[in-house]
């Protein structure tokens, strides 16, 4: 056996990418975070001020960039033509723009087809919001993490307040309202629970316990 996957799917703020990122660690996997692919070419877009409703002016976009994901220890490092544009793809005109971005056919084939490449024959855990349903769906281990909208949006508050940055509660929380129904309702590839996907609500857990859920349904299926 060469490869082995896990997929972790959710809406905004559920937690994926920390507890991805941490499951990885402790398995020795590759973590890819499809998120920031999608929050990178946003990035680039409005940068470059192409029209954002333009599927296939940002395809062309990607196709003639050069989009590097680097694991670090944080997170990942994202370089877009071989800059740094970590911090820049978590603004809040990324947030409010990736929904848009990533709701293009096009665009997702092309976004798809270089995470199968990165997740091919390799021990990855991946997350985003179709990577059971679409990306890979034949994973070995498919999650579903989920959190009431009202506990994703408190999290987030208590980070931006941690950074010593300014927050608003309520904002939050009807941004992310906002992005699970773009997410969700997009024609082509959808945020959806895969079939057969275990549902795992962090609402009422700590990250420990959430990454120890996972490393337990992954160990399940391993033996
Ligand atoms: O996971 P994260 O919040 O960084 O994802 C940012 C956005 O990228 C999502 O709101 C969604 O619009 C898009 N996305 C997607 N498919 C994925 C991962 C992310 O459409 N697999």
């Amino acid at each position: 056996m060469n490869g082995f996957n896990v997929a972790i799917d959710g809406p905004a703020g559920a937690g994926k990418s920390t507890v991805a990122k941490k499951a990885a660690e402790r398995l020795g996997f590759l973590y890819i975070d499809t998120g920031a692919m999608y929050r990178a070419l946003t990035y680039a877009a409005l940068t470059e001020r192409i029209d954002l409703n333009d599927e296939h002016a940002l395809t062309a976009l990607l196709e003639g960039s050069a989009l590097e994901l680097e694991p670090s220890s944080t997170g990942t490092t994202v370089y877009w033509n071989e800059k740094n544009i970590t911090a820049d793809i978590r603004t809040d005109l990324v947030n409010k723009n990736v929904s848009l971005v990533s709701s293009h056919k096009e665009v997702r084939l092309a976004m798809v087809a270089r995470q199968q490449a990165l997740a091919k024959a390799k021990k990855a855990v991946l997350d985003g919001r179709d990577i059971g349903t679409h990306v890979l769906p034949d994973a070995n281990v498919k999650i579903f993490l989920t959190a009431s909208v009202e506990e994703r949006a408190r999290r987030r508050h208590q980070e931006q307040l941690d950074k010593g940055l300014p927050s608003d509660f309520e904002k939050l929380k009807e941004d992310i309202a906002k992005r699970d129904e773009l997410d969700s309702t997009r024609l082509f590839a959808p945020l959806m629970q895969a079939e057969d996907a275990q549902v795992v609500d962090t609402t009422e857990m700590g990250i420990e316990e959430v990454i120890n859920t996972i490393l337990h349904l992954v160990k399940e299926q391993s033996v």
